[in-house]
């Protein structure tokens, strides 16, 4: 699993569940999605993000997902990286 984040939002991307459709590639309004040499999903550049939640809309697979943090000093915690959506304490 790898997470990428800006401020309070996270991108979380689980390879190993990628199947390398390209839905996401192809649907992400900042274009930052590529898929690597192994045909997973990777991620270019986390500061053009707009956590806009297309690609988790369109992954067929649950591998990639936006996380907002609810905690006061914005961080998430690895038990919590694994939820979608809004996670606080
Ligand atoms: S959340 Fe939106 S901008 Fe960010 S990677 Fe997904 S589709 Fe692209
Ligand atoms: S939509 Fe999902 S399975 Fe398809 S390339 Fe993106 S992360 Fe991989």
């Amino acid at each position: 699993m790898e997470r990428f984040y800006q401020g309070e939002f996270y991108l979380v991307t689980e390879p190993s569940f990628c199947k390398g459709c390209g839905l996401c590639v192809n649907s992400c309004p900042t274009n930052i999605l590529y898929l690597n040499g192994k045909s997973r999903i990777a991620v270019k550049d986390i500061a053009q993000c707009i956590f806009c939640g297309i690609c988790e809309a369109r992954c067929p697979d649950f591998a990639i997902w936006v996380v907002k943090s609810t905690h006061p000093t914005g961080k998430i915690y690895d038990s919590q990286i694994r939820v979608h959506g809004e996670v606080g304490e």
